[in-house]
Protein backbone atom coordinates (compact mmCIF):
# COMPACT_ATOMS: atom_id res chain seq x y z
CA UNK A 1 0.00 0.00 0.00
CA UNK A 2 2.91 2.51 1.38
CA UNK A 3 4.66 1.62 -2.49
CA UNK A 4 1.40 2.06 -4.51
CA UNK A 5 0.95 5.90 -2.47
CA UNK A 6 4.48 6.74 -2.74
CA UNK A 7 4.32 5.36 -6.59
CA UNK A 8 7.70 4.13 -6.30
CA UNK A 9 9.34 1.32 -8.65
CA UNK A 10 11.65 -1.13 -8.80
CA UNK A 11 15.19 0.70 -10.24
CA UNK A 12 13.45 4.27 -9.31
CA UNK A 13 16.00 6.70 -7.54
CA UNK A 14 14.38 7.74 -4.02
CA UNK A 15 15.05 10.49 -1.09
CA UNK A 16 15.73 8.59 2.02
CA UNK A 17 14.98 9.75 5.42
CA UNK A 18 16.73 7.70 8.93
CA UNK A 19 13.73 7.52 10.41
CA UNK A 20 14.93 5.21 13.42
CA UNK A 21 17.83 3.91 14.08
CA UNK A 22 17.57 1.07 11.43
CA UNK A 23 14.94 1.01 8.91
CA UNK A 24 15.36 4.12 5.93
CA UNK A 25 11.91 5.34 5.29
CA UNK A 26 11.39 6.69 1.63
CA UNK A 27 10.22 10.54 1.43
CA UNK A 28 9.83 10.21 -2.26
CA UNK A 29 10.67 9.25 -5.67
CA UNK A 30 12.79 11.60 -7.82
CA UNK A 31 10.70 11.29 -10.65
CA UNK A 32 12.78 13.25 -13.36
CA UNK A 33 15.62 10.72 -13.01
CA UNK A 34 13.00 8.19 -14.68
CA UNK A 35 14.71 6.56 -17.90
CA UNK A 36 11.75 3.95 -18.58
CA UNK A 37 13.79 1.34 -17.37
CA UNK A 38 11.94 1.55 -13.97
CA UNK A 39 9.03 -1.65 -13.23
CA UNK A 40 6.21 -1.73 -10.98
CA UNK A 41 6.97 -3.56 -8.17
CA UNK A 42 4.56 -6.52 -7.11
CA UNK A 43 4.35 -8.52 -4.02
CA UNK A 44 5.75 -11.76 -4.58
CA UNK A 45 3.08 -15.17 -3.93
CA UNK A 46 5.86 -17.24 -3.28
CA UNK A 47 8.91 -17.26 -1.18
CA UNK A 48 11.94 -16.25 -3.18
CA UNK A 49 14.32 -18.00 -1.02
CA UNK A 50 12.62 -21.09 -0.70
CA UNK A 51 9.54 -21.11 -3.19
CA UNK A 52 6.77 -22.19 -0.46
CA UNK A 53 3.36 -19.77 -0.27
CA UNK A 54 3.35 -16.75 1.28
CA UNK A 55 0.42 -15.24 3.52
CA UNK A 56 -0.46 -11.90 5.11
CA UNK A 57 -1.59 -12.45 8.64
CA UNK A 58 -4.47 -10.30 9.51
CA UNK A 59 -3.66 -7.03 10.65
CA UNK A 60 -0.12 -7.11 9.68
CA UNK A 61 1.51 -5.33 7.12
CA UNK A 62 4.60 -7.79 5.79
CA UNK A 63 3.93 -10.99 3.50
CA UNK A 64 5.72 -14.37 5.97
CA UNK A 65 6.54 -17.46 3.94
CA UNK A 66 4.69 -20.60 5.83
CA UNK A 67 7.42 -23.06 5.45
CA UNK A 68 9.20 -23.99 8.69
CA UNK A 69 12.00 -25.58 7.09
CA UNK A 70 12.77 -22.26 4.86
CA UNK A 71 16.55 -21.44 5.14
CA UNK A 72 16.23 -17.76 4.99
CA UNK A 73 13.64 -18.44 7.78
CA UNK A 74 16.51 -20.64 9.54
CA UNK A 75 18.81 -18.54 9.38
CA UNK A 76 17.00 -15.40 10.62
CA UNK A 77 15.94 -17.82 13.66
CA UNK A 78 19.66 -18.84 14.81
CA UNK A 79 20.82 -14.99 14.58
CA UNK A 80 17.73 -14.19 16.61
CA UNK A 81 18.86 -16.75 19.13
CA UNK A 82 22.34 -15.66 19.61
CA UNK A 83 21.62 -12.48 19.46
CA UNK A 84 22.74 -9.92 22.56
CA UNK A 85 18.81 -9.92 24.02
CA UNK A 86 18.82 -13.37 23.80
CA UNK A 87 21.30 -16.07 24.34
CA UNK A 88 24.11 -13.58 23.78
CA UNK A 89 26.67 -15.91 22.17
CA UNK A 90 29.45 -13.76 21.73
CA UNK A 91 31.20 -14.16 18.33
CA UNK A 92 28.35 -16.08 16.64
CA UNK A 93 27.12 -12.91 14.61
CA UNK A 94 25.60 -13.64 11.44
CA UNK A 95 28.74 -13.96 9.75
CA UNK A 96 29.76 -17.10 11.43
CA UNK A 97 26.12 -18.24 10.99
CA UNK A 98 25.77 -18.36 7.61
CA UNK A 99 29.18 -20.15 7.46
CA UNK A 100 28.18 -22.69 9.76
CA UNK A 101 24.90 -23.20 7.43
CA UNK A 102 26.69 -23.17 4.58
CA UNK A 103 29.18 -25.97 5.89
CA UNK A 104 26.05 -28.27 7.58
CA UNK A 105 27.36 -28.04 10.41
CA UNK A 106 23.95 -26.64 11.71
CA UNK A 107 20.36 -26.42 10.72
CA UNK A 108 18.81 -24.72 13.53
CA UNK A 109 19.36 -23.33 17.30
CA UNK A 110 19.67 -26.77 19.38
CA UNK A 111 22.57 -27.80 16.72
CA UNK A 112 25.01 -24.67 17.60
CA UNK A 113 25.46 -26.68 21.23
CA UNK A 114 26.78 -29.92 19.81
CA UNK A 115 29.67 -27.92 17.73
CA UNK A 116 32.87 -29.61 18.11
CA UNK A 117 36.14 -28.59 18.43
CA UNK A 118 37.14 -29.35 14.62
CA UNK A 119 34.08 -28.06 13.28
CA UNK A 120 34.40 -24.45 14.48
CA UNK A 121 38.28 -24.48 14.15
CA UNK A 122 37.23 -26.11 10.18
CA UNK A 123 36.00 -22.50 9.36
CA UNK A 124 37.65 -19.52 7.41
CA UNK A 125 40.02 -17.38 9.75
CA UNK A 126 39.45 -19.44 12.91
CA UNK A 127 42.34 -20.65 14.84
CA UNK A 128 42.65 -22.04 18.27
CA UNK A 129 42.23 -19.58 20.06
CA UNK A 130 39.29 -18.26 18.71
CA UNK A 131 37.76 -21.64 18.82
CA UNK A 132 38.30 -21.90 22.35
CA UNK A 133 36.87 -18.35 23.03
CA UNK A 134 33.41 -19.59 20.34
CA UNK A 135 32.90 -22.90 22.26
CA UNK A 136 33.33 -21.21 25.41
CA UNK A 137 30.43 -18.61 24.96
CA UNK A 138 28.51 -21.23 23.82
CA UNK A 139 29.06 -23.40 26.68
CA UNK A 140 28.27 -20.26 28.83
CA UNK A 141 24.96 -19.59 27.12
CA UNK A 142 23.42 -22.45 29.04
CA UNK A 143 23.70 -20.83 32.12
CA UNK A 144 21.22 -18.27 30.70
CA UNK A 145 18.15 -18.25 32.48
CA UNK A 146 14.91 -19.75 31.23
CA UNK A 147 12.90 -16.45 30.16
CA UNK A 148 16.32 -15.76 27.78
CA UNK A 149 15.90 -19.15 26.22
CA UNK A 150 11.86 -18.69 25.69
CA UNK A 151 13.04 -15.24 23.85
CA UNK A 152 15.34 -16.71 22.16
CA UNK A 153 13.34 -19.04 20.76
CA UNK A 154 11.86 -16.52 18.20
CA UNK A 155 8.11 -17.60 19.64
CA UNK A 156 5.63 -15.18 18.15
CA UNK A 157 4.36 -12.72 20.42
CA UNK A 158 6.98 -13.94 22.89
CA UNK A 159 8.87 -10.73 23.72
CA UNK A 160 11.67 -10.42 26.24
CA UNK A 161 8.91 -9.31 28.62
CA UNK A 162 6.28 -11.85 28.08
CA UNK A 163 9.12 -14.46 28.58
CA UNK A 164 9.96 -13.31 31.94
CA UNK A 165 5.75 -13.01 32.40
CA UNK A 166 5.76 -16.62 31.46
CA UNK A 167 8.79 -18.00 33.59
CA UNK A 168 7.01 -16.68 36.60
CA UNK A 169 4.23 -19.52 36.61
CA UNK A 170 6.06 -21.92 34.09
CA UNK A 171 9.55 -22.78 35.66
CA UNK A 172 10.88 -25.17 33.28
CA UNK A 173 10.67 -25.42 29.58
CA UNK A 174 8.83 -29.16 29.54
CA UNK A 175 5.76 -27.82 31.65
CA UNK A 176 5.14 -24.81 29.19
CA UNK A 177 5.78 -27.35 26.30
CA UNK A 178 3.03 -29.39 27.86
CA UNK A 179 0.66 -26.86 28.91
CA UNK A 180 -2.92 -26.26 27.53
CA UNK A 181 -4.08 -23.62 26.42
CA UNK A 182 -5.98 -22.55 29.05
CA UNK A 183 -3.21 -22.33 31.37
CA UNK A 184 -1.60 -20.50 29.37
CA UNK A 185 -3.87 -17.93 28.18
CA UNK A 186 -5.37 -16.96 31.98
CA UNK A 187 -1.68 -16.01 33.25
CA UNK A 188 -2.08 -12.21 33.31
CA UNK A 189 -0.45 -9.78 30.70
CA UNK A 190 -0.70 -13.29 28.48
CA UNK A 191 -3.56 -13.15 25.83
CA UNK A 192 -5.22 -14.96 23.46
CA UNK A 193 -2.84 -14.90 20.61
CA UNK A 194 0.19 -15.20 22.74
CA UNK A 195 -1.40 -18.68 24.33
CA UNK A 196 -2.42 -19.84 20.20
CA UNK A 197 1.09 -18.46 19.60
CA UNK A 198 2.87 -20.66 22.31
CA UNK A 199 0.79 -23.89 21.63
CA UNK A 200 1.22 -23.74 17.70
CA UNK A 201 5.17 -23.40 18.34
CA UNK A 202 5.28 -26.45 20.53
CA UNK A 203 2.83 -28.72 17.92
CA UNK A 204 4.97 -28.27 14.83
ZN1 LIG B 1 10.74 -19.44 2.51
Amino acid sequence: DEIRRKDVKVGDWVVVHKAGDVIPEIVKVIKERRDGSQQEFRMPGKCPVCGSDVIKPEGEVALRCTSMACPAQQYERIVHFASKGAMDIEGLGPAIVEKFLDKKLIKDSADIYYLKYDDVFSLENFKEKSTKNLLGAIEESKKKPLSRLLFAMGIRYVGSHTAVVLTRVFTDLDSLMHARYEEIEEIKEIGPKIAESIISFFNH
